[in-house]
């Protein structure tokens, strides 16, 4: 866990030093650019233009590398070589910086100080070590640079127009900024290490905490598909009892007792309903593993709008089917999403008002890639509902105000079956004009 975790934190830290670093191209083109032909500051444009566009190929290189490295994720080395990796870019950016800098004035640059990024952010994506090491580095470039200049081992490009006098004559001025500057970089990689150990610490609890938090849902769920479950079986009982006395198993009752027991009837089916879909929920909770097999995802559907006929017609609503040209194969668990597809078209029809519109339709992404949607006319879901409507038990008030006897555990079950098979759902909607769900089912 914790390794996935690191994992994580450095794509998301390469991605972001090469999105940083075509923002750096671009800005230190306009930089030099704007100094030399908008202040008039003269400017050694040949080398000073060939290290930006050093940066702009090392950095489409580095773009090119970070992909293949992404892919690669599932590698035992990965860690190391995506750590060598961003070793050697803040290394390589701290080379190109000092070579700019050599270039415009070495010490007498302002931006001398654009050395503190580089030290926050490879205390943010290096280990503590490797950020001690990189500030040491670029202390020892510019030790290299300033004192190589000062005995005249390098030639000094001097600012002209932009300080009179040439910083290399006043001595005392530049070991002060020599000391400012090495104890900034110390003291900053000092810091920001500080405050990224603590929220590394933080992070860790929080994951650790997480799996405590998932084990203790999945105890509760256990409970409750245990309970759940001799639930249903009594409930089952009782309601054949009633079912039966209905039809007349101990003759026939007077019209009130009659219409007592049908309420009763119906009542005891809803809650058997109810306690299902709880039952349900809780196991597919408790164990997602399936058994999987392979079957045409067209046929699934077809076979239950058939089951679905007479309530379909009953409402009087058209169907619209769109099938691709092959049967849709998919390698998943029957059951489960023939228990999506009942849900999601059953819904369809249940919040679709007389002679409105409901419709599947089924697209090929690629080989046993598919997306199923399903759709209607009906009522729609209000926008700040959309988020809620995967909660268990929530409900929106328009489809309370319509059906009454809801559960609310539909569309967590489709929910939990489509994550455990890797998919997605999600929906779109139209308060009064309708509603699309779709989910993505792949092997
Ligand atoms: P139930 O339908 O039993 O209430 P679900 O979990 O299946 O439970 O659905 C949860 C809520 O999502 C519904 O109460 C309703 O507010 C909303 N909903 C689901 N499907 C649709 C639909 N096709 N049209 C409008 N609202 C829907």
């Amino acid at each position: 866990m914790k390794k996935e975790f690191q994992e994580k934190s450095l794509i998301r830290g390469l991605n972001w030093l090469i999105k940083l670093r075509w923002i750096a191209v671009f800005g230190t083109f306009l930089i030099i650019s704007g100094v030399q032909f908008v202040l008039g500051i003269e400017l050694p444009l040949f080398p000073l233009y060939a290290g930006v566009l050093v940066l702009l190929i090392c950095n489409s290189v580095f773009f090119q590398y970070n992909q293949k490295l992404k892919a690669q994720i599932e590698e035992e080395s990965w860690l190391k070589k995506a750590n060598r990796f961003a070793n050697v870019q803040i290394s390589l950016d701290l080379g190109l910086l000092i070579y700019l800098i050599y270039f415009s004035g070495s010490m007498e640059n302002p931006f001398i100080f654009y050395f503190i990024f580089h030290m926050v952010i490879a205390s943010i994506l290096l280990s503590n070590k490797a950020a001690y090491l990189q500030a040491s580095l670029a202390v020892t470039l510019l030790i290299i640079m300033s004192l190589g200049e000062y005995f005249g081992y390098l030639p000094h490009y001097h600012l002209n127009g932009f300080i009179e006098q040439e910083l290399y004559n006043r001595s005392y001025y530049l070991a002060g900024i020599f000391f400012a500057f090495i104890s900034t970089i110390y003291l900053t990689v000092y810091m920001a290490t500080f405050i990224v150990n603590q929220l590394r610490e933080r992070e860790e609890e929080l994951v650790v905490l997480n799996e405590q938090l998932a084990k203790q849902d999945r105890v509760k769920s256990q409970y409750v598909a245990t309970i759940s479950h001799d639930l249903v079986a009594s409930l089952s009982t009782q309601r054949n009892y009633l079912e039966a006395l209905l039809d007349g198993l101990a003759g026939p009752f007077p019209e009130k007792a009659r219409k007592v027991l049908v309420k009763v009837t119906q009542r005891t089916s809803n809650l058997l309903s109810f306690v299902s879909d709880l039952l349900d929920l809780s196991r597919i909770r408790t164990s997602r593993e399936f058994t999987k097999e392979s079957f045409s995802l067209v046929e699934a559907v077809n076979k239950i709008v058939d089951h679905l006929k007479p309530e379909i017609e009953d409402k009087n609503l058209s169907i619209d089917l769109q099938f691709p040209q092959n049967d849709a194969q998919v390698y998943a668990n029957y059951n489960s999403i023939e228990e999506v597809l009942i849900n999601l078209i059953k819904n369809a029809i249940r919040y679709t008002p007389s002679s409105g519109s409901i419709g599947i339709k089924i697209t090929e992404l690629k080989p046993e890639c598919f997306h199923v949607t399903v759709w209607d006319t009906g009522i729609g879901i209000p926008e700040e509902d959309l988020d809620k409507i995967f909660n268990e038990f929530y409900r929106s008030k328009n489809a309370a105000q319509m059906v009454k006897d809801g559960t609310g555990l539909g569309l967590p079950i489709v929910k939990e079956i489509i994550e455990a098979h890797n998919g997605d759902i999600w929906v779109e909607s139209q308060l009064g004009k309708g509603s699309k769900f779709t989910f993505s089912i792949s092997d």
